[in-house]
Formats: C-alpha cells, structure tokens, sequence
C-alpha cells in the first residue's frame, strides 16, 4: 500500500520535505528481516508536529507507530499501511532538578547521555538492563528493570508526570504537570491516568506517543567522572572509586542463592544485584568467540552453583566498612565463594564501568556462541519469581539433554528491585547455532512456563504482550484484558496507534 499522495503532501507539510522518507531502502533500514515496511518514515521535532501527524493518520485512516532510540523489536510496522514517526529529533535534557531529585527528557535522550549529566552532580538513574543506548524515556523501556534497579528501582515506579499525544491526537499532560506545570508527580488530581498508559509494562506503542516525560532519580555516591583509561575490554587495572565494591558469589544451590539476595535486599547494601550466570560474565570481557568460550568453561568451572554479581558503593569508609562486613556475613551463612576472576585488580574496574554505565547488555544476550534469550519473565515479590524460575526451569533439561540447548547454569535468573521490594526473573536459554531445530524449541518453552504461570498464580509475566498472551492470562487474572480492551477502544475509537505487540479493541 502506497500512501495517498495528499497525505504524503499533508505530512511533508509538518515536518518538512527533508524530514519524511518513502523510499524502499530508508523504509527497508526500520524493517527486522520478513516483517512488514512502514509506508512513510517521518522525524518530527515537536509535540505539536507529533500531534499534526497523528491527526492526519486519523482522518486519513492509516496506523501510526512512534519509536524512540528504536532499539527492541517491538517498534514494527505490525501490518501494512502504517506510518512511522521516529523521534530522533527531540532530544533535550529538558530539566535536572537537582533539590526535588527528577529529571525530564525528550525521547530521544539516551541513559548513557543522561547518566553522565546526572554523576557530575552527584546523582544517577535506572537504567534498562537493554543498555544505556536506549531511551531515557521510562516509557520507551518496556519493563525498564536493569541492573541498577536493587538500588535505582524501574520504569512503572520511577514514572513521573508526562506529556502524552493520544492516539487521537489529544496532549494531555498527566499528574502535577496538568494541574500546576510541574514535573514531580505522575498522579492526580483525582484518578489518575499513569494507571491507564502503563502498568508494568508499557503500551510498546500501541496507545498514542509519549513526547516528554519525568522520572525519580537517586544519589551517586561516586566521581563526577568515573576513572577508566584504556580500550574496552582491556582497560588499566586498579581503576575502581573509593568506597566501590565488586563481586560475584555463587551458593551451593539456589535456595541459598535465593536467601542470601532478600538477605542482601534486607541490609540494604546493594547498589547492583544482578543474578548473572558465569556465561554472562565472560561476555563482558571475551574479545572473540574462542575466547568466550574459554571464559565460559573456566568461570562455569569456577563456580559451585548458581550465583549473583553485587555491586555495593560506599557512602563514607564507615558505611563502606559495614556493606562489607554484612555481604561477608551473608556470604559465611550461605556457603557463597567468590568467583576471583571478577575480583582481579586487572578485570574489576572495567567489569564495574561496564555494570554501572549498563554497556554490554547486547554481548551478554546475543553472541556467536549462542543467545540467552528471556522468554518468559515476570515482575512480582523476589521470593515468587525465584519459584516461579524453578519451577519452569526443568523443560530446559530434556532440551539440553538433545543438544538443542546449550547448558547455561543459569536458573534462576533473578534480580532484585527496590532492595527486595520486588523482584525480577526470567527463564534464559540458551541456543544451539549449531542445530537448526535450537530456535524451535523457544515456543514451547514458552508455552509450557505460561502454563506453569497460570497454574503456579504466578502473575502475569512482561513478556505478555499481544492479543493472544492477554487472552492466555486475562480469564486467570480478573479478566484484565477486558478492561485493557476498553482502554484502548475508547482512546484509540479508529485504531490509529498500531497496536501488535499491546491490545487490539476489536477481538
Ligand atoms: C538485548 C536486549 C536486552 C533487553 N533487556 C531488557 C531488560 O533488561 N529490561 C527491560 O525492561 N527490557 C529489556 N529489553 C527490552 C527493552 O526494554 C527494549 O528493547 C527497550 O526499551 C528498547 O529501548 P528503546 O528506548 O530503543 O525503545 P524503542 O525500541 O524505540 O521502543 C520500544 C517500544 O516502545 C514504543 N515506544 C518507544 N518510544 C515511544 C514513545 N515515545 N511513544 C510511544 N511509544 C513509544 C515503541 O513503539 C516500541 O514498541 C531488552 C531488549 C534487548 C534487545
């Protein structure tokens, strides 16, 4: 389907002849191999040409799909007859506030950019475990749990007031910004609407287009600048902040490792609490595949179990003295050893720049060696997500066992948020470049945690997303996807907010 010429004209008007694209090889450059193109790509640079364009999308009747750093998958055209509006062009810091501890951003503002403004005023954020090239936007950020969350938390709880294009083309601006202009609350007055755009996880575009928005962010206790010199992966050694800790323990079984995390939740000593495996690890610092998978075999071999990496920052050499004293007592009462490699004064302070700045998330997933892929995750008290793992974790086996799988010694994955207060955790696993049939096995897989989820009332897990996940879970859980379905009928009535990989009104 080729746009109408009046519209192409209508939406070259917005945003300006050098900023709206049809041509195959710009719409190929947005499209993920055998998915469907966009008809029109457009790069617009204010609220008000987001709203122009998607008023235009409405009367015309054709989809529209925003995107911000445009990194995940779920950022597609979804079906034919979509317009794309990539927001790379709004991409201001818009405010620091420093006293009141929010900052505001444009979609286009990526953590890496934001983190490094925050540390030069003693602050810092959350960051996606995606990576720091993605969107500071708490709302690009489909969870938004990363690593720093045992400390810095994630997208639903760090969301403050926004500014929101409706799929019909409406600005509303939510919480305090509505009502007096400012930034620092997401709520109110009266009922509010953060409720109605995200829960967990966010609408992956299929509820209007988010312009500008806040989020919470929290106390850095290290340099303005942190000190690292050489070329990743190999940077000078002895490069750590004082007061920063680093380690990876692992426990003679996963209970213990369960325990020994709500114990390190409950001193609250974490500034990173990650449940990486050894193989996750070594990405971090293989500069090819032989050589990754060295590290892998010699870190599995290292390990007793399966493990986390910590981080603990120190605020004052007491408070430094008392994180470590309680991670040592944790570390005696769960049988935890540490695996040395992390520690080493030539790998510590790279393997810290790199956790902190969150730069190696993509090498920690996608390797020649073969991916970890989350399929299926959920977000809920730390305790319930680690049995949820457990119980999904042995469907693995039987794969591993063909060769379909590679071993990951991983479960369970889990991470913890807010020191305890929840929890994250996902089911890795790792494939087989070398059998054709290793991608195969991942929908079953899935399927088989998603029913371990419904039976085991585990929640509802992130990765639900689409109408055939809402109407698997929704009849377990209050029939939420028929309130969902109302959401998005009565702010999308034509359908305009391309709406794949959220909810369809119509099923
Ligand atoms: C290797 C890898 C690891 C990952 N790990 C994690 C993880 O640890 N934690 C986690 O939470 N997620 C994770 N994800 C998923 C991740 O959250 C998304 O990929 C990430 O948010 C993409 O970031 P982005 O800022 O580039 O968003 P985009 O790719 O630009 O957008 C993501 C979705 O949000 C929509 N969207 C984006 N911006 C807007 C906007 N302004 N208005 C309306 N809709 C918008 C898009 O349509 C799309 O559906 C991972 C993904 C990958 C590929």
């Amino acid at each position: 389907m080729v746009l109408k010429r009046e519209l192409y004209q209508a939406l070259e008007d917005v945003v300006g002849p050098e900023n709206i694209s049809e041509a195959p090889v710009i719409l190929g450059s947005y499209a993920q191999r055998g998915r469907p193109r966009f008809e029109a790509v457009t790069l617009p640079k204010t609220t008000e040409e987001v709203q122009a364009i998607v008023r235009l999308c409405n009367r015309f009747g054709v989809q529209f799909k925003a995107s911000s750093s445009g990194w995940g998958a779920y950022g597609d055209a979804g079906g034919p007859g979509v317009v794309k509006l990539d927001l790379r062009r709004m991409n201001r810091i818009l405010e620091i506030n420093e006293k009141n501890m929010y900052v505001v951003v444009e979609p286009y503002v990526i953590y890496a950019q934001l983190q490094a403004e925050l540390m030069k005023r003693g602050l810092n954020c959350n960051i996606t475990g995606a990576g720091s090239n993605c969107s500071a936007l708490p709302l690009a950020a489909h969870q938004g749990i990363g690593h720093l969350s045992v400390s810095g938390s994630y997208g639903e709880r760090n969301q403050l007031a926004l500014e929101w294009v409706t799929p019909e083309g409406e600005i509303v601006r939510a919480g305090s910004l509505g009502s007096i202009g400012q930034w620092w609350c997401g709520d109110g007055p009266g009922p509010s609407l953060r409720g109605i755009i995200r829960g967990n996880v966010m609408p992956l575009g299929g509820l209007g287009v988010y312009t500008k928005a806040a989020q919470k962010i929290y106390h850095w206790p290290g340099p303005a600048t942190f000190p690292i010199e050489g070329v990743s992966p190999h940077y000078r050694p002895n490069q750590i902040p004082p007061g920063f800790m680093i380690h990876y323990i692992s426990f003679p079984s996963p209970e213990k490792l369960s325990k020994a995390a709500q114990k390190v939740g409950e001193a609250e000593i974490g500034f990173i609490l990650m449940g990486f495996n050894p193989g996750m690890i070594s990405a971090n610092i293989a500069t090819n595949n032989n050589e990754d998978l060295a590290y892998i075999k010699q870190f599995t071999d290292s390990v007793q179990g399966p493990g986390f990496l910590i981080i603990m920052a120190g605020n004052s050499p007491r408070d430094t003295e008392y994180k470590e004293k309680a991670l040592q007592q944790i570390i005696d009462e769960y049988g935890g050893e540490p695996l040395e490699a992390v520690e080493e004064p030539k790998n510590a302070g790279g393997f810290m720049w790199r956790f902190i700045r969150v730069t190696s998330s993509i090498r920690e997933v996608a390797r020649a060696s073969g991916i970890f892929a989350g399929e299926v995750g959920g977000t809920d008290v730390f305790p319930l997500m680690h049995q949820y793992i457990m119980r999904s974790a042995p469907v693995k086996q039987r794969y591993i066992d063909e060769g379909k799988l590679l071993a990951d010694g991983t479960d369970p994955f889990v991470q913890s948020v807010e020191h305890g207060h929840a929890g994250h955790a996902e089911l890795l696993i790792r494939f087989n470049k070398q059998d054709p049939g290793s991608l195969k096995v991942a929908g079953e897989i899935a399927q088989f945690a998603n029913k371990t989820a419904i039976e085991g009332h585990f929640g509802v897990p992130g990765h639900a997303w689409g109408d055939a996940a809402h109407d698997q879970y929704g009849p377990h859980t209050l029939n939420y996807h028929k309130w969902l379905r109302k959401i998005k009928k009565t702010f999308d009535p034509n359908a305009a907010s391309e709406s794949t990989n959220y909810i369809t009104a119509d099923n």
